[in-house]
């Protein structure tokens, strides 16, 4: 059974919206507009699928999107735990609606998502921000609409947390911002408790979805004419464990595969510790799924990668790397690497600036590290300052731009085949490849949503240019 929460929660979700719908209409008919409901999201793309559920709700209950703060009636924030800067943002943001909500009496500000699932940040929004309507974790998004519903009713501030998985019960209306990519969550939660990573914490146990809505959802999704579909999970690699019937995620991915249609499926994020040649082989001989692995490996360092509880070695690493592109010469990789982390001698760090020359990644997420409450990581001996962590960021970028550098230039005269997202303010086409790196272009702004084949000509750092052939 993969969906702990069930129909119960399904069907009180459905009653609540329609009677959000009821209040709505009777309140804003006489006024002549709809009113109007923005999410401003935060964090990874397990959140940006999260809005994309919750802007379906708001939806069903008879909100028109905006995305001015001063033309809603609703205001969302879906908030990201795993770093301190994202957190003291959202704090800024939620602060600052203060005037506009003395403005508005009837504004509704929530606050949901991951920050909301630590007792502490529920405590100090709840606690300095009066004109914060709800509070929402990351397990209780279905109760979206008993939330509003009581925000409309005019009952008191609420607080929806609950412990546990944050799976969310199939059925639920989803509404998309772009036409073109489109995220599908494969699984939810992380076992996995890396010593430095809130989210065991915030999303709770991994829980796999079934593997047939994920197909039919997909199948959906290309058919209305979605182009890059990215399968979501924090780690998709342990895709399956619990499931009724066997399905490894090689295999959910070689079913999906199996859609017909023109477009890319990727997938993040992979764990190293569970990644296999067999999900090498599967990406390999596929006709869909994109050749470009995001394979996060943190450190270069073992002692710093056991104190991380990764459970891989720097050697292991690139192993895998090794296999992946003897099997997909034109594979683009990308990684995360944190540095500073508790510890880590100058010694250590090098060995990270090592393993990153010798990979050669296409590009890289560098974070300095960010102690987070209730982590194991939280209070180890050997914290660094500030000052050494950023320097050594950017001593990591440095490293890794001549690495993009060199990538990019290995792929002059090359025809690549990309996926047209947009008209820049250049007038050029904005574009991405299949390995995702941007890539810009001269041409009729009717490709918008397209596939095209671009040749290389100027390549960037950061990005590409071409023309079309
Ligand atoms: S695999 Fe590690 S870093 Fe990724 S979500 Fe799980 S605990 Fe966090």
């Amino acid at each position: 059974m993969s969906d702990p929460i069930g129909a119960s929660a399904l069907s009180a979700a459905r009653r609540d919206m329609l009677a959000v719908r009821s209040l709505l209409d009777s309140d804003y008919t006489s006024a002549g507009r709809r009113p109007a409901a923005m999410i401003e999201t935060y964090g990874c793309q397990q959140n940006e699928a999260d809005s994309d559920r919750m802007r379906g709700m708001l939806r069903e209950m008879g909100f028109v999107p905006t995305d001015r703060r001063e033309e809603a009636d609703l205001i969302l924030f879906n908030t990201c735990a795993v770093r301190e800067h994202a957190e003291l943002r959202l704090f800024g943001n939620v602060g600052a609606l203060k005037h506009l909500k003395a403005k508005k009496p009837h504004l509704i500000v929530g606050v949901v998502g991951c920050m909301m699932q630590q007792k502490h940040r529920a405590d100090e929004i709840l606690m300095k921000y009066p004109h914060v309507s709800f509070i929402l974790g990351t397990g209780a998004l279905t109760r979206l609409p008993e939330a509003v519903l009581a925000a409309l009713s005019g009952g008191e501030r609420a607080a929806f947390v609950e412990e546990g998985t944050t799976a969310i019960p199939e059925g639920l209306p989803v509404r998309r911002e772009s036409g073109i990519r489109a995220w599908v969550t494969a699984m939810y939660g992380c076992n996995n408790f890396c010593s430095y990573c809130v989210v065991p914490y915030t999303r709770g146990r991994e829980v796999s979805r079934d593997p047939a809505p994920i197909v039919e959802e997909v199948r959906q999704l290309v058919a209305e004419g979605y182009r890059d579909i990215t399968l979501l999970g924090q780690n998709v690699n342990s895709y399956g464990r619990g499931l009724s019937e066997e399905c490894d995620f090689a295999d959910l991915l070689a079913r999906l595969d199996e859609i017909e249609g023109e477009y890319w499926l990727r997938f993040m994020t992979s764990h190293p510790k569970d990644a296999t040649p067999k999900l090498f082989e599967t990406m390999a001989r596929s006709r869909h799924i994109a050749h470009h692995l995001h394979l996060p490996v943190q450190s270069g360092s073992d002692r710093v990668l056991s104190e991380m509880n990764r459970r891989y070695t720097a050697e292991h690493y690139k192993g895998l790397v090794s296999l992946a592109r003897s099997l997909m010469p034109d594979l683009t990789l990308t990684s995360d690497m944190i540095v500073g982390f508790p510890g880590e001698t100058e010694e250590e760090f090098s060995e990270t600036l090592a393993l990153v020359r010798e990979v050669q990644f296409d590009s890289l997420f560098t974070f300095a590290f960010s102690r987070r409450r209730g982590t194991r990581a939280w209070d180890m001996p050997g914290q660094l300052s500030q000052a050494e962590k950023k320097e050594r960021l950017a001593r990591l970028m440095e490293a890794q731009q001549d690495c993009s550098l060199a990538r990019n230039q290995a792929l002059l005269g090359s025809t690549l085949k990309v996926l047209v997202d947009g008209v820049g303010r250049d007038g050029l086409l904005s574009a991405r490849t299949e390995g995702g790196k941007p890539i810009y272009f001269p041409g009729d702004a009717a490709l918008v949503g397209s596939f095209a084949d671009v040749r290389v000509t100027e390549p960037k750092t950061f990005v590409l240019y071409g023309e079309p052939v």
